[in-house]
């Protein structure tokens, strides 16, 4: 038969059959499995075998942020998939760029947020084998114990199955870190494209919120109908579920005050009529009920113990059913998605009366009113300090983010970690990122640049010395990128404060000290950013509402006084002895 195709052919030069297909390797169906399931960022540092990947990842379109440590890429990646509710992805070479970037991989799992490490490993076989290969380190099973899901892609085959199984598993129920093992053979393997371009496939449903249980729905109603005191509890898991609108319902509709872990603060604003967050104290002793929604009651909330009523009741609304009972027996559970549990809930509500005593809410807004002018003339007091404290740097930034609600807020160190928490005030939801719950330094310019790059918003650092050192190079990724990113250091010279003195038989600096007089303006200068370096509440109002105004990476260095800050911040109790000099 003859060969339609041929008659439209010139009579030129005939075109020769290519010898081969169209061929591909594993690097380029790596980067369209990742562009096929929706990925538009990836946060990374390059190097032996994932270099060519990452060139394949901008071919498609998609942003890759080159950053000068892995945690630190891991961190945004994580921070992504916190503000976005997709999961962030992170690469990683293999050996030590793998293990960096794990440490924020593992952060993400146990903070629920989801995110996908993909690193570049060695022949597995050759590992298993304990044979001679390039770094060596058996990275799945290093990971495994860390994350949600792990899986080792041996061949170019397997990759666009790992990547949508990876993101299934990151998103659904408690979200969290996955972790692909991406072997070199995997990733320089060639296959025929069209072969390659059958493997892709869009996963169905791959979120599937799950519903709770109609009973336990109901028992929950019952027992907030009846509370006299009642409470919210929420947890950032509450914020990442993106359902503003239902929790406003609850909240505005039934007249339930509320409080928030630092994560939370937003979700309803920390200022409104309903806000208890300056009476915690007052709620863990006298509510009668307290719903917990999307927390646990872990170390940060004295395990639902300590202070809280022991005759207290608790509803707990969560995804993840092992979360409940865990150091606090739950009257009524609610296990399921938080959009669908908040539904049946304020269905189930809106046939009851409530029940809350009248004095209740008065009662918490007259001690919020007395606590808050309490605060503001302590704030002001702190104006006038010289030296600068923690407090007159917060007084100055305080009434500028009040003024831009939509920026925002990183926030990392001990001091400057509790009292940038309790003084600035957070009306949107979303827009606090912090240490979280294993309370780690060495988040912030990672989960500043995920956060900037992730949302496209300006985004405020407030960052300790201490906690600025573990991080700080990548303050050059910001400038790189050039994004609207502000980092304000709190310096006292130490961790803690810079007064710590060494004990005897030593002319070493303390292991708290760090460097009163650094200039870390000159940091940001040696990478173009615009800097200013502050000593009075004045020049940093100046300074932070410039560089806010300006959408320009900004690095602001704050002197405080070296004996602001005390040590551990609020936690001190946790440590095992106070810090004296003991003479044997
Ligand atoms: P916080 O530190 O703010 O108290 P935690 O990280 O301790 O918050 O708790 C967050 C909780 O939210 C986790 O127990 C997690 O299982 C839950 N969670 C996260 N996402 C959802 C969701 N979409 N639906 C229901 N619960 C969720
Ligand atoms: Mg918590």
């Amino acid at each position: 038969m003859e060969n339609t195709a041929n008659q439209n052919t010139c009579s030129c030069q005939p075109k020769a059959a290519p010898e081969f297909p169209e061929q591909v390797t594993g690097m380029y169906i790596l980067a369209r499995a990742l562009k096929r399931i929706g990925i538009k960022n990836v946060y990374g540092l390059v190097g032996i075998p994932i270099t060519e990947a990452a060139y394949e990842i901008q071919g498609q379109g998609i942003r890759f942020v080159g950053f000068r440590h892995e945690q630190q890429a891991g961190m945004a990646a994580a921070t992504e998939g916190y503000l976005t509710k997709t999961p962030g992805v992170l690469m990683t070479v293999s050996s030590l760029g793998f293990m960096n970037g794990l440490t924020a991989t593992a952060n993400a799992t146990v903070n629920c947020y989801p995110m996908i490490q993909i690193s570049g490993a060695t022949d597995p076989t050759m590992v298993d084998m304990n044979m001679g290969t390039y770094e060596e380190l058996d990275q799945l099973n290093t990971a495994r114990p860390l994350v949600k899901a792990a899986f080792r892609c041996s061949h170019a085959k397997d990759i666009p199955a790992a990547v949508a199984r990876a993101y299934r598993a990151a998103v659904s129920g408690r979200p969290g870190g996955v972790y692909i093992d991406m072997t070199t053979p995997a990733l320089g393997e060639i296959m025929d494209a069209a072969e390659a371009e059958k493997l892709f496939y869009d996963p169905v449903d791959i979120y599937s919120p799950v519903a709770p249980n109609q009973e336990s729905v109901d028992r929950a109603v019952e027992l907030i109908a009846s509370a006299k005191k009642p409470a919210i509890l929420f947890g950032k898991g509450a914020a990442y579920a993106q359902v503003d609108d239902k929790i406003k319902t609850l909240v505005e509709k039934f007249n339930i005050p509320y409080l928030p872990m630092s994560m939370a603060k937003g979700l309803m604003p920390d200022d409104g009529p309903l806000s208890a967050l300056s009476c915690r104290s007052t709620v863990m002793e006298d509510a009668d009920v307290v719903i917990v929604i999307g927390a646990r009651l872990n170390w940060m909330l004295s395990f639902g113990r300590g202070k809280w009523s022991e005759t207290a009741k608790f509803v707990q609304l969560d995804v993840e059913p092992q979360t409940i009972d865990q150091n606090r027996t739950i009257d009524a559970p609610v296990v399921g998605d938080m959009g669908l549990a908040l539904d049946a809930l304020i269905a189930g509500l809106e046939k009851k009366q409530m029940s809350i005593d009248p004095q209740w809410i008065p009662s918490l807004q007259a001690e919020t009113k007395e606590k808050d002018a309490k605060f503001e003339l302590r704030l002001k007091d702190a104006l006038t300090a010289q030296p600068m404290t923690h407090w007159s740097a917060l007084a100055a930034i305080k009434p500028i983010l009040a003024a831009n609600p939509d920026v925002i807020l990183v926030n990392e160190g001990a001091n400057t970690l509790d009292d940038t928490r309790d003084t600035i005030s957070m009306s949107l939801p979303r827009h606090r990122v912090d240490c979280a719950t294993w309370a780690i330094m060495g988040m912030g310019m990672g989960s500043a640049v995920g956060a900037a790059v992730a949302t496209g918003k300006s985004v405020v650092a407030i960052e300790g010395d201490s906690a600025f050192g573990f991080s700080g190079m990548d303050f050059s990724t910001a400038c790189r990128f050039k994004l609207p990113l502000t980092v304000v250091i709190f310096n006292n010279g130490g961790i803690y404060n810079g007064v710590g003195e060494p004990l005897d038989k030593t002319t070493d600096p303390a292991p708290t000290t760090l460097d009163i007089h650094a200039r870390y303006d000159k940091l940001g200068e040696a990478f173009g950013a615009d800097t200013y370096y502050v000593t009075t509440p004045e020049e940093l109002s100046k300074a932070l509402t410039a560089s806010i105004a300006s959408k320009k990476p900004t690095l602001i260095d704050v002197q405080l006084a070296a004996d602001s800050g005390k040590e551990s911040g609020h936690i001190g109790y946790l440590n095992p002895a106070p810090l004296q000099k003991i003479t044997v």
